[in-house]
């Protein structure tokens, strides 16, 4: 019988996986393993991926790749097996560990996604990097540095992961700075709640012979449960200090640090080098192959001649780099390919299943001495609970729009009350300065260029903060798993996988993480495309623009507007996915294994610490990029101050003014504005917009927001900043005080041409502008992320390329059919 058969509910036990290559190590990693009892938990709303629970975690698999799971009860399979935990049999004690001298310990954290290894490195660096509750959430290295019982500690946070085997690009990764940067001590991270799968990790970092410390993460799950560990015999039994820590409480963690002293110093009698033992024939082989690399010191100097023989019979080929350097290279290669023969006509079976299967055995063999489980558990059931609704066969998918809905919705409205008053604020600040200081250059750029652009861009922080809070609760609580888990049959009918969703909902937030996010995708087409995509998911820089315009053109209709151009962006993204998916990558298929983690509550203050720890990130370019873009903006609309005007304003408004009387105030102000807007028309930048605007004008865009956009490059808030300024000193519409910048651009009419007199910002024209600006070229950071990512400058170029000329499509074509149909 295959697993895919069974109904929900259903339970039995794995007898083969009939999958190969990199399905199956990822598959092992998760606890699939002959003997292990599976159940099935429930499908998504479209039938498909399949809940099952495996060892003590849930896992979502496809029917199809579910087929490939050979299961029986599990009385059949005792008749047929006989399973026996392995003892931890041979252990010699550790040699001497080399102590560097001065007093710095390296320290890399190391252990499964989502077991806390990023709230660790938060809490004994005092960093705020991004933790959340799903996997794949930190994608490269974080280092700190911080003091602690009289040592220097340097830590790194690593990605999570399942094994160290090759088979994603975090495993090698992980793998490698283990062998290469060789931290002193490796600090296991190892979540309670699921031991079994957990410790597989442990026992490899076990053959690697590295000196490792065990933070016994999630500690208070455990204790909730009322489960019962032995923690010294488990130390004992792993040759591993074994500590419980509780990380988002900063509890356990003083603790833990000290014993990665003790045993950073050699004064800890349990630590010893624990020998897995992989049976009598494996054994033998693992000698044979030892032997041999033996004879080079200059290997085993570095590495474990038992790891190397062990990484040789698993068919890693980016170990066998490893031992390239020795002269018997070839030998090596043939002895690991006739042994690996050998064992399979004796066991019928790969040696790395073998060798998992051992492993798994000396784990469940160490908990059986040491753990007692109460047969409860809280964590798990609430999340069943929960689960009955977020992801339930009809509700699922609706919930799920309902709280993007919401989330967009509570961005606008919510955040718009805040907004005037940061806005009156502003105005204030800007009508102070112009009235108590003297006039000159200095002011000018005070208040155009600084308050101008910078405070237009800042009043929306309230938006962006509540998009933030929005985006952090669905990554502390758990949520964001299941969105991958809801929609993987959806983002398939467009050529996507399940989990190139996550990157896409992050992408809401900022595309630059989001890209990096792709890393969780194992398919290298899979992540180009999601990459490529991900330019469409409005980010919260694009928000601004959008709260901006929508509320001058339409402001009764601006929240629908917003969501709408959401909506169009995500629609767009899988209609070019279905394009590309077909003209530029061949069909490929990776596996959609992924773990659904338990729900956690993370308390108001968590979610509002990570909502904040973004919003620095936004307040930061304020200082930085947007102040900078402003000033330029500015000075170029300044300068030059010399230009020629087509009337002689200077001297008509000294006559005027001369004249007085009635309604000479009106024409003084009247020939100032003129004279304003003909200078702006004449400086640089007015000269810059008048070039580019034939491109533009088909779009309905006059050439202050054509400037807009080519500045939003840099940043997207930048166009809303960049208005800041052009409108700024364009008095078009009465005096400073009277208008904040959406009033202003709402009665933006034309000064000349022909269309003169009449308005800038129909709601039309507006429509067209937001749809551009929705679509046009993402920002350099992304084009800078894109091409790190995907290794090759021609991807970036080519984001930057398409999806200008699909802005420009789209918004010459809305432009012009509305204006046919007189909607402008
Ligand atoms: P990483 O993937 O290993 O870096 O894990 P994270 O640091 O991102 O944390 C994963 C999730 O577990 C987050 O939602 C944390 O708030 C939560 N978490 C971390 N440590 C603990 C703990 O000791 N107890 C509980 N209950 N939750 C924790
Ligand atoms: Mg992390």
């Amino acid at each position: 019988m295959n697993l895919n058969e069974l109904h929900n509910g259903d339970s039995a036990t794995i007898s083969r996986i009939r999958g190969r290559g990199a399905f199956r190590k990822r598959l092992t990693e998760m606890g699939f393993i002959r003997g292990k009892q599976v159940t099935v938990l429930k499908s998504a709303p479209l039938k498909d991926p399949v809940e099952y629970r495996i060892l003590d975690s849930n896992v979502s698999l496809r029917r199809s790749e579910a087929s490939l799971v050979e299961v029986m009860t599990e009385e059949d399979f005792k008749e047929l097996w006989i399973d026996t935990p392995r003892k931890v049999t041979e252990s010699t004690l550790r040699g001497p560990v080399v102590s560097r001298p001065g007093k710095v310990i390296e320290v890399a954290l190391v252990g499964n996604p989502n077991s806390g290894k990023t709230t660790l490195f938060n809490r004994v660096s005092r960093s705020s990097e991004h933790v959340g509750n799903y996997a794949g959430v930190t994608v490269d290295s974080k280092e700190a540095i911080f003091n602690h019982g009289g040592y220097t500690f340097r830590i790194t946070d690593l990605p999570g992961t399942y094994s160290l085997s090759d088979f994603s690009s975090e495993e090698r990764f992980v793998r490698e700075h283990i062998l290469l940067k060789k931290p002193d001590v490796v600090v296991n991270v190892v979540d309670a709640n699921n031991l079994e799968r957990n410790l597989y990790l442990t026992s490899q970092l076990i053959d690697m012979d590295v000196t490792v410390v065990l933070a016994l993460n999630m500690y208070d799950e455990l204790l909730e449960r009322k489960d019962r560990l032995d923690l010294g015999l488990l130390s004992k039994l792993l040759g591993i200090r074994v500590v419980p820590t509780i990380s988002h409480r900063g509890k356990g963690i003083f603790r833990l640090l000290n014993h990665v002293i003790r045993v950073f110093e050699n004064r800890d009698p349990d630590i010893r080098h624990v020998h897995i033992s992989y049976g009598e024939e494996l054994e033998l082989s693992i000698q044979r192959l030892q032997e041999l690399i033996r004879l080079t010191p200059a290997i085993t100097d570095h590495y474990s001649s038992r790891f190397l023989a062990l990484k040789l019979l698993e068919k890693d080929d980016n170990c066998a780099f490893l031992i390239s350097e020795a002269e018997n290279f070839m030998e090596i290669r043939d002895t690991a390919r006739e042994e690996g023969l050998r064992l399979r006509s004796l066991f019928k079976e790969e040696a790395d299943t073998l060798i998992a299967d051992a492993r798994y055995g000396f784990v469940a063999g160490a908990l059986k001495e040491t753990m007692k489980k109460s047969g409860a558990n809280p964590g798990f059931t609430r999340s069943q609970r929960i689960d009955r609704v977020l992801t339930h066969k009809y509700l699922g998918l609706p919930v799920f729009l309902g709280f993007l809905w919401l989330m967009f919705h509570a961005t606008f409205t919510l955040g718009n009350l805040p907004v005037t008053w940061i806005e009156s604020g502003v105005d204030l600040l800007g009508n102070f300065l112009n009235s108590h200081m003297s006039q000159g250059m200095f002011r000018d750029m005070l208040v155009d260029g600084v308050i101008g652009g910078v405070g237009g861009v800042i009043v929306f922080l309230p938006n962006i903060l509540i998009l933030f809070f929005f985006i952090s609760l669905m990554e502390d609580t758990g949520y964001m798993a299941r969105t991958a888990f809801i929609m993987d049959k959806v983002m398939h009918l467009f050529g996507l996988h399940g989990k190139s969703f996550i990157p896409l909902v992050m992408g809401f937030g900022c595309n630059v993480p989001a890209i990096m996010a792709t890393r969780t995708l194992e398919n290298r087409n899979d992540r180009l495309l999601t990459m490529l995509i991900i330019p469409f998911m409005s980010c919260s820089a694009r928000l601004p623009v959008y709260v901006l315009i929508a509320g001058a053109i339409l402001p009764e209709q601006a929240g629908n507007i917003i969501f709408m151009l959401y909506m169009v962006g995500v629609l767009f993204s899988l209609i070019i996915s279905i394009l590309f998916k077909n003209i530029l990558f061949k069909n490929s298929q990776a596996p959609f294994v992924m773990e659904l983690p338990v729900y956690r509550n993370p308390g108001v203050k968590l979610i509002f610490r990570h909502t904040w720890a973004k919003g620095v990130h936004y307040l930061k370019k304020m200082g930085g990029v947007i102040l900078v873009a402003s000033l330029v903006i500015w000075a170029l609309g300044y300068f030059p101050r010399e230009v020629d005007y087509s009337r002689e304003y200077a001297q008509l408004i000294a006559a005027e003014s001369e004249r007085g009387g009635e309604g000479s105030e009106a024409v003084v102000a009247e020939l100032q504005r003129q004279m304003e807007s003909e200078h702006q028309l004449n400086s640089y930048i007015g000269r810059m917009g008048i070039a580019i605007e034939p491109v533009i004008r088909p779009l309905g865009f006059d050439w202050k927001m054509g400037i807009s956009l080519v500045t939003g490059f840099a940043a997207k808030e930048i166009v809303v900043s960049t208005m800041g300024v052009l409108y700024q000193a364009d008095p078009g519409n009465g005096a400073y005080e009277s208008a904040s910048l959406q009033q202003r651009i709402g009665e933006q009419k034309y000064a000349s041409g022909p269309k003169a007199g009449m308005k800038v910002f129909t709601p039309l024209a507006g429509i067209s502008f937001l749809l551009f600006v929705l679509f046009y070229l993402p920002c350099v950071a992304v084009i800078a992320a894109v091409g790190r990512e995907s290794g090759s400058w021609k991807w970036a170029g080519f984001v930057l390329f398409y999806t200008t000329a699909i802005a420009w499509t789209v918004s010459f074509v809305v432009y012009q059919v509305g204006s046919l149909f007189q909607l402008g």
